[in-house]
């Protein structure tokens, strides 16, 4: 069939592409999902689909209705897609230091955007608890609710991970990313072990985060910060809750942003930070593992969405951030 029946199902079904560089520099297979691909051009429109549907399934959201969650962008930009094709509307709640392409996305594709100061989880006023309050408020209000709404990690499960089972033919040694809400690792993780448990899933976690220390040593606890967009959790979401991590590694905003460029420069993809930090993780990962296996990551979302900031010489010198030439010559 070349005719894909509707636009929502042409979320999912990415291409798994062969990366040059990080392959040559470990003697490993490294492959990633094109997540970028999905129309919202995040991996996020998985979670956001799910979500809607499994509301639908439970009869929590009916016609004229509104749907309301918090976001670092990517799940709104998702949610608002999907909304625009099943005749919701949106209200979108984003801290206000997210980039300026998914704030200009979102008021594009129509959601009512209420941008709010960034704060801590147990500030009442962080983003998470506002959405939630507008919800309550707002008549035939859906809540997403996509940290701890596990429709979320089922999106991978019955997704993501089939899909890497599929293309790879079963033969995958391991598999790692950064963990938001958590629900493509924890999804994928599950879904890869429930086809073989010796599968190594590595959760990998930028600075700033406490996931790293909670599956290192047992403790929630950050150190450090990072700049990148979508990533770096706090706390055991509903989604990460028996996630099965065998191993963890730490990447800097540094080491992932050369990723980043080298992946541009070399291969000609314009990716998002937390893909670089995907694509370190793997690396790592597959020198733990050593040469002959194949590791597969994510490439979560389009470097669009950062062009006046990771591809900005100014901004990554205002951030200490190292400019690559290129960069610098244009
Ligand atoms: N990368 C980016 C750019 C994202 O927006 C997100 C989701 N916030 C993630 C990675 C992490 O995905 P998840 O929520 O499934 O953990």
């Amino acid at each position: 069939m070349t005719i894909i029946p509707d636009t929502l199902a042409l979320i999912g079904n990415t291409p798994l592409v062969r990366l040059k560089g990080p392959s040559a520099d470990t003697g490993c297979e490294i492959l990633a999902k094109c997540e970028y691909a999905n129309p919202g051009a995040s991996v996020k429109d998985r979670a956001a689909l799910y979500i809607v549907q499994d509301a639908e399934e439970k009869g929590l959201i009916g016609p004229g209705g509104t749907i309301v969650e918090g976001t670092a962008g990517n799940t709104g930009i998702g949610l608002a897609l999907v909304a625009n094709a099943k005749g919701y509307k949106t209200i979108i709640v984003m801290p206000e230091t997210q980039s300026r392409e998914k704030m200009d996305t979102l008021r594009a594709l129509g959601a009512e955007l209420v941008l709010v100061p960034a704060a801590p989880y147990s500030n009442p006023g962080h983003f998470v608890h506002t959405s939630r309050r507008i919800a309550e408020e707002t008549e035939n209000a859906l809540w997403a609710n996509q940290f701890d709404n596990i429709a979320n990690r089922k999106a991978h499960i019955l997704g993501t991970a089939e899909e890497i089972w599929a293309q790879t033919g079963g033969r995958v040694d391991g598999f790692t990313c950064t963990a938001g809400t958590g629900g493509t690792i924890a999804g994928v993780g599950m879904g890869l072990k429930a086809k073989n448990e010796d599968i190594v899933i590595a959760l990998t976690d930028p600075y700033g985060a406490a996931l790293y220390s909670y599956y290192a040593c047992g403790e929630l606890k950050a150190e450090g910060s990072s700049v990148a967009e979508g990533i770096g959790q706090g706390r055991i979401t509903a989604n990460l809750e028996g996630a099965p991590i065998d191993t963890q590694f730490r990447i800097s905003d540094a080491e992932g942003l050369e990723w980043v460029h080298r992946l541009l420069e070399e291969e000609g993809l314009c990716l998002g930070l937390s893909s670089g930090i995907n694509v370190a993780g793997a690396v790592a990962l597959a020198k733990q593992m050593g040469p002959g296996k194949t590791i597969v990551t994510i490439l979560a979302d389009t470097g669009f969405r950062y062009l006046s900031t990771l591809y900005n010489a100014d901004w990554l010198d205002a951030k200490g951030l190292k400019v690559p030439a290129s960069l610098r010559a244009g």
